[in-house]
């Protein structure tokens, strides 16, 4: 109810939000440089981070430095289960999509219900696509705030599409935020940094590592720890807890990693290390110019037509069989329903809904490593039919 209620707060996609950084034309701003680009285009941050490290607050508090430097960014929040987001959001997932509708309709728990949430979204992820390039010029940066639960957004087929749909298009960098104060053991550092270089390796974003709450504690033992392999390995010899061989070698492992890994400590609370920030984002969206855009588009010439084409129809499919699944609570009669998700979905205080299909060629074009994402999208469909079907059988036995 709370996500219901909280629709059609302004936040809805495409809605006319005045804050949209008209005032901020790109010609006659100061604001600070922009990241990247030879083309203009706004610079991607996307926020991710375990439960609790703090993503929320810290897109909070970035909204609010860039708008004390004359800077609006674009707003996107992608948590369906948020109850309140605290900032002013251009697109909010929950206005499109009812995670508690979703988990009743599906007969889902919550986490299910935020996965398949997010899945719902990311199918129509191309008109938000085009609600950024619309406003691509108003903003330099386009903030991303993700799921609180890590693992919904980079292990999913959604988290996949959507990150590959921004950066097909748009300079994109992960800022991967890090509770500090609950990284004071050397083992939990070592696994969050473990969860980090995964994410970097899936994405191969450039990427920031942020390391936040540094009011309460200051970030510099976890730096000493990256850049001296002999103090983190004293560290972990003064554990008590029993430490494996693979701990330890594991820690060699990520040497590796930390050669040329970007880390900034903040704090999402009080604001500070946010200037430092700004300049390693500049620095890591000229890393995306330089070196991951190159490498996208060799790739995309090479795999371009079979693979782009055989993931659209994927998702296509994927579209179509959510689309004979009902959200209404039509159910219960067991007469059709005539929306579908697909119908329910970023249909509110959207002025463009007709608009030429032209801009669709950039962002249509995610390509490359799709297969798995791909079959994972139909067993969803799958999935979801099913699911409806017995939630609608429940329904028909207690009648
Ligand atoms: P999320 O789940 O990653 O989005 O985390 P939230 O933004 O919801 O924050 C989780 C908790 O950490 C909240 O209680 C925040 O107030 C707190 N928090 C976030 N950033 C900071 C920070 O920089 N310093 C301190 N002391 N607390 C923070
Ligand atoms: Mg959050």
């Amino acid at each position: 109810m709370a996500s219901a209620a909280a629709a059609g707060d302004g936040a809805a996609v495409g809605n006319e939000h005045s804050d949209g950084g008209r005032e901020n034309n790109p010609e006659t701003s100061t604001t600070p440089p922009r990241g990247s680009s030879t083309e203009h285009k706004p610079v991607c941050l996307i926020v991710l981070g375990m439960a609790g490290s703090g993503k929320t607050t810290f897109v909070q508090r970035l909204t609010a430095y860039l708008h004390t430097k004359k800077n609006q960014p674009y707003v996107i929040n992608l948590d369906p289960a948020v109850h309140e987001v605290p900032f002013p959001a251009n697109i909010d997932i929950r206005d499109t999509v009812n995670y508690k509708e979703v988990m009743k309709q599906y007969g889902l728990g919550p986490n299910g219900g935020i996965v398949t949430s997010l899945n719902l979204f990311a199918t129509r992820f191309d008109q938000v696509m085009k609600f950024i390039e619309k406003k691509q010029h108003n903003h330099q940066f386009v903030l991303i705030d993700t799921p609180g639960q890590i693992e919904v957004f980079t292990w999913s087929a959604s988290g996949t599409i959507i990150t590959e749909a921004l950066a097909s298009t748009f300079p994109c960098v992960v800022m991967y935020v890090m509770d500090t104060s609950r990284s004071v053991n050397p083992v939990t550092f070592m696994s969050n940094m473990l969860y980090a270089c995964s994410i970097l390796y899936k994405t191969k974003l450039p990427f920031i590592v942020v390391m936040n709450k540094t009011d309460i504690i200051d970030h510099r033992f976890a730096v000493e720890w990256m850049q001296d392999f002999e103090v983190f390995q004293d560290a972990l010899n003064q554990e008590t807890s029993y430490v494996s061989n693979l701990t330890r070698s594991m820690s060699l492992v990520l040497d590796e990693f930390y050669t040329n890994l970007r880390v900034v400590g903040v704090s999402a609370v009080t604001g500070s290390g946010l200037d430092e920030l700004f300049v390693q984002v500049a620095d890591a969206a000229k890393e995306y110019e330089t070196e991951y855009r190159p490498e996208y588009e060799r790739l995309h010439r090479e795999l371009a037509d079979a693979q782009s084409r055989k993931q659209q129809e994927q998702l296509e499919r994927l579209r179509r069989d959510m689309g004979e699944v009902s959200m209404e609570t039509g159910v219960k009669t067991g007469v059709p329903d005539l929306l579908g998700p697909s119908d329910l979905i970023l249909t509110r205080g959207n002025p463009d809904e007709e608009e030429e299909e032209e801009m669709d060629s950039d962002t249509d074009d995610i390509d490359h490593q799709v297969t798995e994402e791909s079959k994972e999208g139909v067993a969803f469909g799958n999935f979801l039919n099913e699911r409806k079907q017995l939630v609608q059988e429940r329904n028909m036995k207690s009648q």
